[in-house]
């Protein structure tokens, strides 16, 4: 604790008591490590991508050049990490936006399966890539959410886009809408390699990641579901995973129904 103690004085200039301030620093300190370990992880992440740009074209021009097949193939390699850095510097920008609340929603009313019918036809080139199929189940039309539509796009995106990363080729992934009594839910499930239990409730936090190695093949910066956490939020919107290791993955968006009340709001 962190102790702070003033006298005070009475009207006739007498010491009438003092007020002790406590404060729990535990909670400080934690917020500090949080911060430096955060700097921490950013470094690091940037550092490999950097180390690589860098030692590639050292060798570039070092004489690889010549040879255009090995120029050609080194050149690659620097802009798939150029990409990668720039993922994680917009990843970034996207998540600081809306820790520092500046992230402006513009709430309207949605339909949750037309905005999922529309990121669908954004990424089933990446599933048809992997040979899986796309499976869209019951989807109910006539249900309102009041949403920000790049920000339900981008929860979609980032859940549907794992489905397809941590899922091996030839896998399926369902999607699908209904309603549970005063909410939409929006289920996404694969069968996939599945989330052990103990990390499932950590796979929401910056930079977690359940294997390193596999979600930076995958081209993950480790922070889509800490973006999808906070639009949830900002939303009223629930995230609710189960996992079942080697068997799959199934992820449910919670959003509460729109009434009118809140449309006026
Ligand atoms: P990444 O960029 O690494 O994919 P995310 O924040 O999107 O970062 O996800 C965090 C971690 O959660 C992933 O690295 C992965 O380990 C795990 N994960 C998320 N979705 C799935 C899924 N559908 N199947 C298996 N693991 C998943």
């Amino acid at each position: 604790y962190n102790i702070n103690y003033a006298p005070f004085k009475n009207e006739m200039e007498e010491i009438g008591g003092v007020i002790f301030v406590m404060q729990d620093i535990t909670e400080q300190q934690r917020l500090d490590d949080m911060r430096k370990e955060f700097v921490a992880n950013v470094s690091h992440e940037l550092k490999t991508p950097i180390t690589t740009v860098k030692s590639y074209t050292e060798t570039l021009l070092g004489g690889a050049l010549e040879d255009r097949e090995t120029a050609e193939s080194f050149l690659n390699v620097i802009l798939n990490e150029s990409d990668r850095m720039d993922r994680l510097v917009k990843d970034l920008l996207r998540l600081s936006r809306m820790e520092f609340k500046q992230a402006k929603w513009n709430k309207v009313p949605l339909h949750p399966c037309s905005v999922l019918e529309e990121t669908v036809e954004k990424l089933k080139n990446r599933a048809e890539d992997k040979n899986q199929n796309l499976v869209f189940g019951r989807c109910t039309e006539e249900i309102e959410v009041m949403f920000d539509k790049d920000g339900l796009e981008q929860i979609y995106q980032n859940i549907i886009g794992n489905a397809i990363k941590y899922t091996p080729e030839n896998g399926e992934i369902k999607i699908g809408c209904h309603v549970e009594a005063d909410f939409a839910v929006v289920e996404i499930e694969d069968n996939g390699i599945g989330i052990p239990e103990a990390d499932i409730k950590r796979i929401f936090e910056r930079f977690y990641r359940v294997d390193k190695a596999r979600s930076r093949e995958m081209g993950g910066t480790g922070l889509g579901l800490a973006i999808t956490r906070h639009i949830a939020e900002a939303h009223h919107t629930v995230i609710e995973v189960e996992s079942s290791m080697d068997k799959g993955t199934r992820f449910r968006i919670v959003m509460p129904l729109s009434s009118r009340g809140e449309k006026n709001a």
